[in-house]
């Protein structure tokens, strides 16, 4: 069993994964500056577990910080989740996007190099295969710039990475590329809790159903794919987060710099899901159609058999699961950590 410390721990993604990683027996170390989070939910990821984790409150970019966690505890490998990912917000604040995910992460390097630790995992995004890849998705084809700051950091982030890999070979480092996630933990005690208006589909369907947003609108109705709205490949997060558990044991064992996919390779419609959502948790969303959003792929999906094959991970949720979820933490909680 490891110590590892998770960057961005109490974020949504991050907090599911703590509860896989003290469940498979790890010891956890969250580091995270609650800018877009709270500490509640680490309280229930503990309650969830029934085991303990060790909360430092610190900011990735600041050296001394990141240097004490490391004298401190004896880190066998870091999961690093901490960073800004809002696509809209990056076009407009661009050097706070490379300051945080960019520096953080060459701050984070740095401080791993001097603590002797090269185990890491970073939380990547399908966002680097660009515009021009056909789908499915497959990890050895070439990486173009994203359309948006966001995705800049992300694609900047593995090819320093895949740098230091080759430059130094105590590293083992994990490119986890996520395909869209959604859903909850099933207790319901954990979710996505955005900050205000939702970028992303899922929590703005949430909200709608719980009374806070009075409309969801479907960005775009006349795209080249079966029902004119867009597909993505929707991942249960806590699917994703034991894909964490498996590539971090994987990594521990192993050398060099790794690409996976975290997807399940089937394309679901923006229109698929809030008919879906309706139809599994019986409630009306009330939708209208307005243009497309900028910057949108009309389709994009994995081929996860690299995971599968060399990881050993599957999916195990399926979208009326995905659904069921979402629903279940937002109705739980309809102000998020806040209620
Ligand atoms: P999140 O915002 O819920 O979690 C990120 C966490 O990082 C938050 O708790 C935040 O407080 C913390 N953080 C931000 N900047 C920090 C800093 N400078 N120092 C310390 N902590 C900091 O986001 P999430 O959805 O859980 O995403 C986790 C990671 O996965 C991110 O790197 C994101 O880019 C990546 N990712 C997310 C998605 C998605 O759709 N959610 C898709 C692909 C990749
Ligand atoms: N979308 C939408 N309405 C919303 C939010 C998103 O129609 O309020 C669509 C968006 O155009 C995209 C899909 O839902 O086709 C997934 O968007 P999201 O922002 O969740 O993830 P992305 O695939 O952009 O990373």
């Amino acid at each position: 069993m490891a110590k590892i410390l998770v960057t961005g721990g109490a974020g949504y993604i991050g907090s599911h994964t703590c509860v896989e990683l003290l469940n498979a027996g790890h010891e956890v170390i969250v580091f995270d500056n609650l800018s877009n989070s709270s500490e509640e939910s680490l309280n229930r990821v503990q309650q969830l577990t029934n085991k303990t984790l060790v909360f430092v409150q610190g900011d990735i970019r600041f050296e001394k910080e990141l240097d004490q966690v490391f004298q401190e505890h004896k880190i066998d490998a870091v999961i690093h989740f901490a960073g800004l990912k809002a696509v809209g917000e990056s076009q407009k604040i661009p050097l706070t996007y490379f300051d945080h995910n960019i520096a953080g992460s060459i701050q984070l390097m740095k401080s791993m190099e001097k603590a002797g630790v090269f185990t890491l995992v970073f939380s990547s995004s399908a966002t680097v295969y660009g515009e021009l890849n056909p789908s499915p998705y497959q990890e050895d084809m070439p990486l173009s710039l994203p359309n948006n700051n966001y995705g800049y950091t992300k694609l900047m982030i593995e090819q320093m990475l895949q740098k230091i890999a080759l430059a130094e070979m105590r590293w083992s480092i994990a490119l986890l590329r996520y395909f869209n996630p959604v859903g909850a933990h099933q207790s319901g005690q954990i979710g996505e809790d955005p900050q205000g208006t939702p970028n992303n589909l899922m929590p703005y369907v949430t909200q709608v159903a719980i009374g806070r947003r009075e409309k969801l609108s479907i960005f775009g109705s006349d795209y080249p794919t079966a029902d004119g709205t867009c597909e993505r490949d929707f991942i249960h997060v806590v699917d994703l987060a034991k894909a964490h558990v498996l590539a971090v044991t994987n990594r521990l064992d192993q050398q060099g710099c790794r690409a996976w996919n975290i997807g399940t390779g089937i394309p679901i419609s923006v229109l698929q899901i809030k008919e879906t959502f309706e139809k599994v948790n019986r409630i009306v969303i009330p939708t209208e159609f307005v243009h497309r959003r900028v910057g949108d792929l009309a389709a994009f999906y994995a081929d996860a058999s690299r995971a599968k094959n060399e990881l050993g991970w599957r999916p195990q949720y399926t979208l009326e699961d995905m659904l069921a979820d979402s629903w279940n933490w937002q109705k739980q909680n309809p102000n998020g950590y806040k209620s």
